[in-house]
């Protein structure tokens, strides 16, 4: 018999699995607040043995197990190295802000959307996660902290909109008052641009931020660093955002990787003004638009050069100048290589040691 996975269960569905053990179905809304703070069914207590003991056999208890730790001297950024139950590995990265703890985390073993400058992707996608592996780290994080983590953002390895069932599932399990509780509005998605995915999800009135990795005024630069590109281009991706804005009224971020002499010059921020203003705002739309510059992390395989502080300055300025408003990405755990996708490499192609 298939053992089938807790983590993944809504209460309703649990209690569904305990009547079909013969068990009363009560039990579900007790267990499912227990497994949300990372006790296992064999450490429940408050169950009867023989229960304890059917659950061991017959369900799938996979909280992730960490497998590294590092822990950044400079400001206490975590990154996790998770081994999943089929010995795969992600990451996850707990970062202290004034506002609060904000987990990044994983949502597919490696990815497939081959971005030139990303290290997950290197080896290609091996698996999609499980709602309950995609909880797993939240819950798993907050256990090893002993803190609350009230903020998630789906920027880790894979690509969410590339597993846009299971991860529509976790947000649910989420945010459920009776386990963690983390409101949409502190959740957010970050996705390489998959247009069909982005209508979903529109579909789905949860009030999460979408942001949108452009890293590419024009089509011709970002297909040359984004494969996606090819099948949605900026034109179609900015009218999907547009569409995602009206229909949702969540304001959207754009996320921008500078890579030096690629993407970074004051003609491409001349062109990304231009092609925000022109797609988002309209007389219908006035939509606040945010870029978040990100001077790119060099990854070894990929030969990119960071753009240096000047390039940086000067690209926010022109943004700012036209209305849009530029952050420049402070780095965290700097000293702990918080970035994800190094991590699993260092640790093998499979992430399995
Ligand atoms: N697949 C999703 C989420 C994972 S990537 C997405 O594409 O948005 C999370 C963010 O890190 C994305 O904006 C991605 O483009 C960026 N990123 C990947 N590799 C990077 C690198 N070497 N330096 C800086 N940012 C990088």
């Amino acid at each position: 018999m298939e053992q089938r996975e807790l983590l993944s269960m809504m209460p309703e569905e649990l209690r569904a699995f305990l009547l079909e053990l013969g068990e009363p179905g009560y039990r579900a809304d007790q267990m499912f607040s227990q497994m949300h703070k990372g006790i296992s069914p064999g450490e429940m207590t408050n169950l009867p043995l023989p229960l304890r003991k059917k659950l061991c056999e017959v369900a799938l208890w996979n909280l992730p197990q960490i497998r590294k730790k590092l822990v950044s001297a400079i400001d206490g950024t975590v990154k996790y190295l998770f081994a999943l139950s089929d010995g795969n590995c992600v990451e996850s990265v707990v970062m202290r802000y004034e506002h609060g703890n904000t987990i990044c985390i994983s949502s597919q073993v490696g990815c497939r959307m081959g971005c030139k400058f990303c290290a997950s992707t290197i080896g290609g996608k091996v698996r999609d996660l499980s709602a309950g592996e995609l909880l797993g780290q939240v819950i798993a994080a907050g256990k090893d902290t002993g803190e609350r983590i009230s903020n998630i953002v789906l920027m880790g390895i894979g690509e969410p909109l590339d597993n846009y069932g299971q991860v529509v599932r976790f947000l649910h399990l989420v945010n459920h008052p009776a386990g963690l509780n983390i409101g949409y509005r502190h959740i957010s998605l970050s996705t390489c641009g998959l247009v069909d995915g982005i209508e979903k999800l529109q579909k789905e009135d949860l009030p999460i931020t979408l942001s949108i990795s452009l890293h590419a005024p024009d089509d011709e630069t970002r297909s040359s660093i984004m494969p996606v590109n090819k099948r949605w281009g900026v034109d179609a991706l900015l009218n999907a955002c547009r569409a995602y804005f009206r229909a949702t009224g969540r304001r959207i971020s754009f996320e921008y990787t500078l890579i030096s002499g690629k993407n970074d010059s004051p003609k491409d921020a001349e062109k990304l003004a231009q092609v925000l203003n022109s797609h988002l705002r309209d007389r219908q739309s006035t939509m606040p638009i945010h870029v978040n510059l990100i001077p790119v992390n060099a990854v070894a395989e990929t030969g990119f050069q960071t753009s240096d502080r000047a390039a940086v300055r000067k690209f926010a300025a022109i943004l700012e100048a036209k209305g849009i408003r530029a952050t420049i990405r402070r780095t965290l755990g700097a000293d702990i290589n918080a970035s994800c996708g190094q991590l699993r490499r260092a640790a093998g192609s499979a992430g399995a040691e």
